[in-house]
């Protein structure tokens, strides 16, 4: 059984092999590393994070009360004084570095390979739109792997910017599109499919991946209280994909391979969309 660091290790072999290979992102969950077995299904990463993580395995850690002192802080003063526009969306990538460290090893970010803080060379960067839509209407956010780009919606429906703990918890949301779609080997298509790809994106895993993060910044900060309702509702959703049937390898692989396609046309229109730029993370 290998140890935690070369676990972690694997994990950030796999996140580079997944920076190389632009064109193969969308179907990344069935490639293997050139001359490297990957084996991680979406329940080992999530069973190993849940296990692992900083905010886990160090409890104690300064890290963690540096965090939480540091997000209530924004939260109160959000609340007295609502930021905006770039303001706001700095701060969210503030915050989005923090979740990439606490719950994903840092690998998001790729916090082993900086030199300081000043230095940024994340997998992914972070962009917002104020009237994000897919074909079925206005989203919260989305991830482009082409690209490697989280599309957030900055404004609500009604035109209003987002409140600052709904802009984090959409990103929140997000990272655990990434994380998975990056770290997840499955040579099962119908256990994939389960697990991650289910009702857009939103399998099994994905659930209890999210509904562990929610959970956990919930005990932490009790008073923020859209962590509890989120974490009841990732809870609740996790109980209907777990009652979800079981699917055939064939439909399960030409249910991914649809979403796929639907993701690279969007991803087409979004990228030629950009009002805000994006930030660095
Ligand atoms: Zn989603």
């Amino acid at each position: 059984m290998a140890s935690i660091s070369e676990t972690v290790k694997s994990f950030v072999h796999r996140s580079e092999f997944w920076l190389t290979a632009p064109d193969r992102r969308y179907r990344f969950w069935e490639t293997d590393s050139p001359g490297r077995a990957y084996f991680f299904s979406a329940a080992d990463l999530v069973q190993f994070t849940e296990t692992n993580c900083l905010a886990k395995a160090n409890p104690n850690s300064s890290d963690i009360s540096k965090f939480k002192n540091e997000f209530q802080a924004s939260w109160e003063a959000n609340k007295t004084n609502p930021d905006k526009g770039m303001a706001l969306a700095q701060s969210v990538a503030n915050y989005l570095v923090w979740i990439d460290r606490l719950f994903f090893f840092g690998i998001i970010t790729q916090q082993d390979k900086r030199k300081d803080e000043s230095d940024h060379r994340s997998l992914i960067q972070l962009a917002f739109e104020d009237k994000l839509v897919d074909p079925e209407g206005e989203i919260e956010g989305v991830f482009m792997c082409y690209t490697a780009t989280l599309w957030v919606n900055i404004k609500e429906s009604s035109g209003e910017y987002q409140s600052f703990e709904k802009l984090f918890c959409i990103i929140v949301h997000e990272l655990c599109h990434v994380y998975l779609g990056i770290l997840t080997k499955d040579n099962n298509a119908s256990r994939y499919y389960k697990d991650v790809e289910l009702d857009k994106g939103h399998g099994v895993q994905f659930q209890e991946l999210l509904q562990f993060i929610f959970t956990q910044l919930f005990e932490w900060m009790p008073k923020v209280l859209l962590f509890g309702e989120l974490a009841a509702e990732h809870q609740r959703a996790l109980q209907t994909a777990l009652a979800q049937p079981a699917v055939s390898e064939t439909i399960a692989r030409s249910r991914i391979y649809a979403t796929s396609d639907a993701n690279i046309a969007l991803a087409h229109v979004s990228d030629t969309r950009s009002r805000m730029s994006g930030i660095f993370i």
